[in-house]
């Protein structure tokens, strides 16, 4: 694998010009009056891509402003935030460390995720599910950051949803006002839609769709809100029944789909993410979510 000649880390930490917003012509969706556009954060920075860049780059700002010389996060074996982390760290000189769920991953080899993780300079910390389970409480958090020799580095959360997260997504928000009337976002965390509802304008309003079961993201994104803004921000929905399973289960015909749309539009579709997205707008048409002449903006969060 060869990796790019690292840009300048203060790159990494500038401000960036809006990524592209682009119409594409789908008869699927012009059959009910409605403009597709795609929110190419795919292109946003070449190795932090899309909303890993928006939430981290506030973080890092932080970090660097703080003095600390490491940061400490936490993700499953196959978190595309733990590889960003990994990858922004190189980036700007910071040493990190993963707190990774399963404490049997430990003797086994690592995962190609887990391995470029660690090929970008990242110590890897197994623990047990169900201290990882309760990492929110103080306690067990100190414990874990200090087996993980990681007491004094700065901690970014799971998934990197923070309040600073959450303005770094506001930007993305910021950048449709006035261009689009839905912008529509696939969920994990949620930390992405609630920063993007938070940016955007009055009467545009912003649709999320959660790729893991649950129905407990709702709740989850008010927390997140009440926490960075002091209570709700914006107009925003989720549209259930469309995770497919669960995380990163990929049907056939969900892949059909996405291969599909990569070549009517020549856009790489990331499976676990933004397929389900597209998938569920294209799902979404004959209910009348969105009367004719909506301008439907999806987001395309990453790349495969
Ligand atoms: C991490 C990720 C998401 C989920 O973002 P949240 O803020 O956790 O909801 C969406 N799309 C892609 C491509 C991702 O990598």
């Amino acid at each position: 694998m060869s990796h790019p000649v690292d840009p300048d880390p203060a790159d990494l930490l500038r401000t960036r010009p809006p990524s592209p917003l682009v119409e594409v012509d789908d008869d699927r969706f012009e059959r009910y009056g409605v403009r597709l556009l795609l929110k190419r954060d795919d292109l946003v920075h070449p190795e932090l891509p899309g909303n890993k860049w928006r939430k981290l780059a506030p973080n890092l700002r932080a970090a660097l402003a703080g003095g600390y010389g490491s940061l400490v996060t936490f993700g499953g074996a196959y978190s595309n935030h733990l590889r960003a982390t990994a990858a922004a760290g190189r980036l700007v000189g910071m040493s990190t460390v993963g707190v990774v769920r399963g404490d049997e991953l430990a003797d086994r080899p690592l995962n190609p995720s887990l391995a470029r993780c660690a090929a970008d300079g990242m110590r890897l910390h197994f623990v047990t599910r169900s201290a990882y389970r309760r990492k929110a409480e103080p306690q067990v958090l100190a414990g874990l950051l200090a087996d993980a020799g990681a007491a004094g580095a700065y901690v970014v959360p799971e998934g990197g949803s923070n309040a600073l997260a959450l303005a770094g997504c506001a930007e993305l928000g910021g950048e449709l006002r006035g261009l689009t009337d839905v912008a529509a976002v696939a969920c994990g965390t949620g930390g992405t839609l609630a920063g993007l509802a938070a940016g955007l304008g009055a009467g545009q309003r912003a649709l999320g769709v959660p790729v893991l079961r649950g129905g407990f993201l709702a709740a989850e994104i008010r927390a997140l809100q009440a926490a960075a803004y002091g209570g709700p921000r914006g107009d925003w929905a989720l549209a259930e029944d469309f995770h497919h399973g669960g995380y990163a289960k990929v049907p056939v015909e969900l892949d059909a789909f996405a291969a599909d749309f990569e070549e009517r539009h020549g856009v790489p579709v990331e499976r676990v993410y933004v397929a389900k997205l597209l998938w569920a707008l294209t799902h979404l048409l004959p209910g009348g979510t969105f009367p004719p002449t909506t301008r439907l903006t999806a987001v395309i969060t990453g790349p495969p």
